[in-house]
Formats: structure tokens, sequence, C-alpha cells
């Protein structure tokens, strides 16, 4: 693995990375403190210390805030979670629904968009609204409202509405 057995497991509420949430330790600590557990807040104690920070989005917060998005994130796919017990909510984005969106008429219309990317490579693992792929939803009207966030990210709203009725009738399929 090459990382500390140390590691936290716990989640960042914003990116939701496992790997990344760190202790801030604020003043001036002795010695060296392990980096998979700690990172520096800098010499000055100020009034609204975050107690936590995610190295690699940058997010800061408390404690509870990390214990609350780790639990979240039982119920969210990844693969990673892989062999145990997954936990994840009704819809989800798939390999499967993004090839379905590709070769819809919706997709293949909107030309001056589709010429420029593929569903994977905005809501793929590795695509530009990624944090889409790690999450699932209850509802229609959840997974809707976090797709269309911020004006859906430049995705054209009809490739959108495509996306969640393919998720959603895929669904009611099984
Ligand atoms: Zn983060």
């Amino acid at each position: 693995m090459g990382t500390s057995s140390k590691q936290s497991q716990q989640s960042c509420p914003r990116c939701f990375s496992d790997k990344t949430i760190r202790i801030i330790l604020w003043g001036l600590p002795a010695g060296e403190p392990d980096p998979a557990i700690y990172t520096l807040g800098g010499c000055c104690v100020e009034e609204e210390m975050p107690e936590m920070e995610c190295i690699d989005c940058g997010w800061q917060g408390s404690k509870l805030d990390v214990k609350k998005a780790t639990r979240m994130r039982r119920f969210i796919w990844t693969d990673e979670d892989a062999p145990g017990i997954i936990y994840h909510r009704k819809f989800r984005i798939t390999d499967e629904a993004l090839d379905a969106l590709e070769t819809s008429e919706v997709w293949m219309s909107a030309k001056s968009f589709s010429s420029q990317f593929t569903p994977k490579s905005i809501y793929g693992p590795e695509g530009k609204m990624s944090w889409l792929w790690d999450l699932s939803w209850d509802s229609e009207d959840a997974m809707r409202s976090d797709l269309y966030t911020n004006m859906g990210g430049g995705v054209p709203i009809e490739i959108i509405d495509k996306l969640i009725q393919i998720i959603v009738s895929k669904n009611l399929r099984q």
C-alpha cells in the first residue's frame, strides 16, 4: 500500500476523499508530526480555529463535520468498498448509463457540446465532475438537484435530463 496504517479512514465533507483528512496542529509542534495524521495550521492562534483539514481540496472545519461525512460515506458507492457490504442508494451514475447517454439522440444532436466531450469525460470516475460518480441518491429529485448544481457544470440541460431519465428507467427495470 505504501501508506501509513495509521492513516485515518475519515471522509472529507467536500470532496469525499477517504485519504486526505488531517488533524490541524496549531502552534509550533514539538518534533515531526506524522503527515498521515496531521497537518500544520500555523503558529498563530486565532479565535475560530478549524480542527480538521482536507489536504487535497483544502476544506477546513470541525471534527463533527468529518464524522457526519464519514457516516454518510457508508451509503455512497465506491468500487473501493468491495468486497465488503456496499451500501448505496437507489440511483447512481453507472458506466452502463453513460454508454446509453452517448448513443442517445439527445447527446448526438447536441453537436457543439458532444463533439468536445464524452459522457465519461464529464461524469465518469475520472471525469470533470467525478464527484457525482461517487454519489448516490434516494430520489429522482435529489439526483436532479445535484446534477443541476452550478448550472449543471455547463452541460446542456437536455443532456442532464436524458441522463436522469436513463438512470431512472434502468432502476425501474431492475
Ligand atoms: Zn477534500
